[in-house]
């Protein structure tokens, strides 16, 4: 390596799973553009932020070079798609370009999004498009800040081409960083094909990179099968807990590592539903925000029906047993984890009898109320504060609320406790600032039509810190306004 390289990339991907990817290239961009780079994210990556906002940044992160020490590839994978297996998917825009050990020893996948056509591309174009890049930069940086689980956005560049979608829209690629790119849909495409070698050598390798303790378990996969389900269920607590809706849960874009992957059609609630549904192509709301625990289920059941030559080589009914004890195991806990997520948000501390169902008849007096599920929170610390009125008032029929009040108060009285500081402690863990689907469509229309990347950079910088409250960011806490109409997000762009 050259002294002044600019990764020091370890590529364990492409050394120990050759045939399981394609090697390729990106392509060169005619007039390459770095956009956004996140310096904190460099840093942590121990990369030279300075080096990198120059044009080779711009180079690199269009797809256009690749940097010393790369390799890179297209991941071969399948999944279930709302429910239909394709067999073969694959980076048809992607292309992994290496792996680089972060400054606290973890392994990260580095990841350009819309660098081109690869042998996976089908009918499509292999490109990505300014507003959804964006969309997934601020999101994901929001999600990191929110403390959930997600790949990360390290840069974002335009490439100079304008991209057919329903008009011309500027090419943009996203340099993506995640603990790896490993799906349930990477275990599917070797099942599918009947090769236990290559899945043997697949789970071997992500027991390796991501649950390493397991390496001389002699229930190893079960032990990943568990691993995998534990890290979704926390996942989609969290993410029930700040009202996202993921809106595209396919197996291709269930992590094994338990990070958020694939910000195309997400969207977060303001008013609570439990069927809420945003993307264009979930018609009948499979991907509904109160469905996405029994969808995780359903995906990690498709992970399981992989494993099981694994699990046990000799007895498949064995091996389905105890797969399918594993996946029975999971409402039992998410429901755990999904309590102790509402614990905290409603001050609850230590549980006790009863507080299972305070949760449960809180969501039930929200029903049908059009509640803004985000400012619910804040307004209930308000209310510890002596002023419950704001709370009350984001009911349609504020009486609705004030039995549960009542038991709220109870409850909250037996911990004794100073409830300033009570308040203090629920708005450290209840943000005040999510990205509001109308900030989010202001931002990206504002960067994408006229290269004012204005609003996105200061909606960025308002969601890096969510749950401090800020004198004159209003206009970043509230719901949509009326006009703003029902919101649909659209996927594949
Ligand atoms: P996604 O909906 O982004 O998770 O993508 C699902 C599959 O479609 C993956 O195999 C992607 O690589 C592929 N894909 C999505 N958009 C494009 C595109 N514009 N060109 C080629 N492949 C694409
Ligand atoms: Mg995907």
């Amino acid at each position: 390596m050259s002294r002044d390289a600019v990764f020091t990339f370890d590529n364990s991907y492409a050394a120990e799973l050759e045939g399981f990817y394609i090697p390729w290239k990106g392509e060169r961009a005619p007039e390459p553009k770095l956009v956004q780079l996140n310096r904190s994210l460099a840093a942590e990556l121990g990369l030279d932020a300075d080096t990198l906002a120059g044009e080779r940044g711009a180079s690199f992160f269009s797809g256009s070079e690749a940097p010393e020490g790369a390799a890179p590839l297209a991941q071969a994978y399948a999944g279930h798609q709302f429910g239909d297996f394709s067999p073969q998917l694959g980076d048809g825009r992607a292309l992994l370009i290496g792996e680089l050990i972060d400054r606290n020893g973890r392994r990260r996948d580095l990841q350009l999004k819309g660098s081109g056509k690869t042998p996976f591309s089908r009918g499509g174009d292999g490109k990505a498009v300014l507003g959804p890049v964006l969309r997934e930069y601020l999101i994901g940086e929001a999600m990191h800040a929110l403390g959930i689980p997600t790949t990360r956005a390290l840069a974002a560049a335009t490439t100079g081409v304008m991209v057919m979608r329903e008009a011309p829209e500027p090419g943009a690629v996203l340099a993506r960083v995640a603990a790896s790119h490993l799906r349930v849909g990477t275990f599917q495409f070797f099942a599918a094909r009947g090769e236990t070698a290559q899945l043997r050598q697949l789970a071997d390798y992500a027991i390796r990179r991501h649950d390493p303790d397991l390496t001389d378990a002699s229930d190893r996969d079960l032990g990943l099968l568990r691993r995998v389900r534990d890290r979704q269920a926390a996942l989609v607590a969290q993410w029930l807990s700040v009202g996202f809706v993921h809106g595209v849960m396919n197996t291709d874009n269930v992590a094994i590592s338990g990070e958020t992957l694939d910000y195309g059609p997400c969207a977060f609630i303001d008013d609570y539903d439990p069927v809420a549904t945003f993307s264009s192509i979930d018609r009948r709301g499979r991907y509904a925000y109160g469905h996405q625990p029994a969808i995780a289920q359903w995906n990690l059941a498709r992970l399981a029906e992989t494993l099981l030559p694994l699990i046990d080589p000799q007895d498949t009914a064995h091996a389905i047993e105890v797969a399918t004890d594993a996946i029975d195991e999971f409402p039992t806990i998410y429901q755990d984890i999904w309590q102790t997520e509402m614990q905290a948000k409603l001050g609850l501390g230590t549980r006790k009898d009863g507080d299972q169902d305070l949760v449960n008849d809180l969501h039930t007096a929200m029903d049908g109320q059009h509640v803004d599920f985000t400012l619910l929170f804040r307004h209930l610390a308000e209310g510890l504060r002596g002023d419950m009125s704001p709370a009350r008032a984001l009911f349609d029929d504020p009486t609705a609320l004030d039995p549960w009040l009542a038991r709220w108060s109870a409850r909250l009285a037996e911990g004794g406790g100073n409830s300033h500081a009570l308040a203090a402690e629920l708005d450290r863990v209840n943000p005040a600032y999510i990205p509001r689907n109308h900030l989010v469509e202001q931002a990206l229309v504002a960067a994408s039509s006229s290269s004012d990347f204005g609003p996105f950079e200061r909606l960025l910088e308002v969601l890096e810190r969510p749950f401090e409250r800020r004198a004159g960011l209003e206009d970043y806490e509230g719901p949509a306004p009326d006009e703003f109409g029902p919101y649909v997000t659209y996927c594949g762009t």
